[in-house]
């Protein structure tokens, strides 16, 4: 009765034509998502867009302004369509993702080739891949050669060859040829099944942007809702109130910001660089020091044996023999190195009982009281061997060419030493130049000994710390952190684990494969040092996008409100205003899909 009462007191009820019933009508029924919206936040006592939209339009409606309340209504849904298809848009570079995973395989079972659901493959199949198909499993190539695109996985376009008893990615192109593979991994478990789970995490963990995004937005919404009370209470001009929460949407910064996270993740994915969630693209975007670690990182990590220095009565042969029984037991790229010259000499190398490996210094072995240490200085005095000014001198002159030494003693006399060189990754130089041009500092970490760590830095142009146990490589990031610094440590993810989950973002290259790296928040599907600044570029890009959206919404808002509460726009235009400026910031934040 009461409603009644101030409908003919405010003098609308007679004048009701049978077009403003169908307006009343549209506006309950073609609103109806909005109200449901509105009352499911209300319930849980919190305020959103949709809640001061209903009001605006229950107040249009109220106060007879019909054809304002459909264009309201019409408009929110309209924004409401826009967001969403953006979102979308932004989430199917992670979708399409998925669509290139392959639906049927090839299968040979029982002497015959059969089509079968990708799903049914089972590990141990005979997968057959004809050019210009993708493999539908992980697996060893036990017939055939082709030439492989590895894209899907690596984001490199150059295809790799496979011969017998390389390995296939699933998701990768077979681009000429026939190949059988032996199927290791499937389904999930694939490193692109792994990829994709990954990426679909990323998404849906909430930046910390995001719930800064999420609340400027309520608070707008709440200001606009306040500040219409103001300006009825100022004005008492309906009008002018119901424009104030129209203009005021704040949806721009809503929906502007998982759009700008949503499509770089993606867009990375596709570039082989896999974010583990936004709040790294936030980090990157803050990063001042990059820590590098030497080996398998700036290089190779694959060394050769260079020098075979022995000293006194002892031949090359029999140090390369005592270094190998050392070494044969680990699995050091040195010892990898080693061995390999060993066996390449013909040398064989028996095995002793016990192994003892201390990470940073060296490997020892022991058989019947006697005893072969490999390893560097450090490693040689806490075993108890006797250097001389001339060893340590004759090691020093090689390590400052560059490459890595180690003696080799043997019942605590050294015996002389080896040299090892790791050839460093092309693109190491122009990576850290890159990364400098950010204004980023760059810091090479590693084990090896000084001089040969300070002529790897000298070319590549890094400042160095050397000579570092894994720990201490630990404490250096805790102190720049301590510092204020702002840290991303890039190693290989094996050795270097610790201070990948230490620093503020862990970067690991994996090598290609390995995106299962626990401790990393970044991988690259790549050895390329390049994508770290360009992982710091897009972040950087993402960040401003998203910051664009903010001050732009608050400038927006601004005007538009204090244009409404002056009386210069009607609940029509504030709709339009309301509208067209969601469209600028959900399109800013779509260059994002494009524009990388
Ligand atoms: P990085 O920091 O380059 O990854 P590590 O911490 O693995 O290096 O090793 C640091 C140093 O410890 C090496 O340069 C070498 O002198 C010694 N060292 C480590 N492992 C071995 C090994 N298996 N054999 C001989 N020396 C080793
Ligand atoms: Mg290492």
């Amino acid at each position: 009765m009461g409603a009644v009462a101030l409908y003919s007191g405010l003098g609308l009820w007679h004048h009701i034509l049978p077009i403003d019933l169908i307006a009343i009508l549209a506006t309950l029924v073609g609103g109806y998502p909005i109200y449901k919206e509105a009352f499911q936040s209300l319930r849980h006592k919190q305020i959103n867009m949709e809640v001061s939209m209903a009001v605006a339009i229950i107040a249009s409606l109220a106060v007879g302004q019909f054809t304002a309340a459909v264009v309201i209504a019409f408009f929110v849904i309209l924004a409401e369509f826009l967001e969403s298809y953006a979102v979308e848009t932004g989430r199917e570079t992670i979708t399409k993702l998925e669509l290139s995973a392959p639906k049927k395989a090839l299968v040979i079972r029982g002497g015959r080739e059969i089509e079968i659901d990708a799903q049914s493959l089972a590990v141990g199949d005979h997968v057959v891949i004809r050019g210009g198909e993708r493999a539908p499993a992980d697996g060893i190539v036990v017939q055939g050669s082709a030439v492989v695109n590895q894209a899907s996985i690596t984001g490199e376009t150059i295809p790799v060859d496979k011969n017998v008893g390389s390995y296939v990615y699933a998701g990768t192109v077979n681009d000429s040829g026939t190949l059988e593979i032996l199927a290791e991994k499937i389904g999930g478990e694939t490193v692109y099944g792994k990829i994709i789970k990954l990426v679909e995490e990323a998404e849906s963990r909430k930046a910390p942007i995001q719930k800064i995004a999420d609340r400027l937005s309520a608070w707008l919404v709440e200001f606009a809702i306040a500040f219409s009370i103001i300006t009825y209470l100022a004005t008492r001009n309906i009008i002018s109130a119901i424009s104030v929460v129209v203009v005021a949407g704040a949806c721009g910064v809503a929906a502007g910001t998982p759009l700008a996270i949503v499509a770089t993740i993606g867009s990375a994915a596709k570039k082989g660089v896999i974010v583990k969630g936004g709040r790294y693209i936030e980090q990157m975007d803050r990063i001042d020091t990059v820590v590098i670690d030497k080996t398998g990182t700036l290089t190779f990590g694959e060394p050769v044996v260079t020098d075979v220095e022995p000293f006194g009565d002892c031949s090359e042969r029999e140090l390369l023999q005592y270094a190998a029984q050392a070494e044969k037991h680990s699995n050091h790229p040195i010892a990898t190195a080693i061995v390999r010259r060993a066996a390449e000499m013909g040398i064989s190398a028996e095995a002793y009982s016990t192994f003892s490996y201390v990470p940073g210094k060296g490997v020892a072995v022991r058989s019947d009281g006697r005893e072969i240490v490999v390893g560097n200085q450090i490693m040689m005095k806490e075993e108890g061997v006797r250097l001389t000014d001339d060893i340590t001198a004759k090691v020093t002159r090689r390590a400052s060419e560059g490459k890595t030494t180690v003696l080799v003693a043997h019942d605590k006399r050294v015996r002389g030493f080896i040299t090892i060189r790791d050839r460093i990754r092309e693109g190491s130089r122009e990576a850290i130049e890159e990364l400098k041009r950010l204004g980023i500092r760059t810091i090479m970490l590693t084990g090896d000994n000084k001089p040969a760590a300070e002529a790897v830095a000298m070319q590549i142009g890094t400042e160095v710390y050397a000579e570092l146990l894994p720990q201490d490589k630990v404490e250096l990031i805790k102190d720049l952190m301590a510092t204020g610094h702002r840290v991303a440590m890039v190693g290989d993810g094996i050795n270097d684990a610790p201070a990948l989950a230490y620093a503020d973002v862990g970067i690991g290259m994996g090598g290609g494969t390995d995106v299962a790296a626990e401790e990393a928040d970044i991988v690259l599907m790549t050895n390329d040092l390049s994508k770290i600044s360009e992982t710091v570029r897009m972040s950087k890009r993402t960040y401003r996008t998203i910051m664009e959206n903010f001050y732009g919404t608050v400038i927006i808002d601004g005007i538009g409100v204090a244009l409404a509460f002056l009386g210069y726009l009607n609940p029509l235009l504030a709709a339009v205003v309301h509208v067209a400026s969601e469209l600028v910031f959900i399109s800013n934040s779509a260059r994002l899909i494009w524009s990388s």
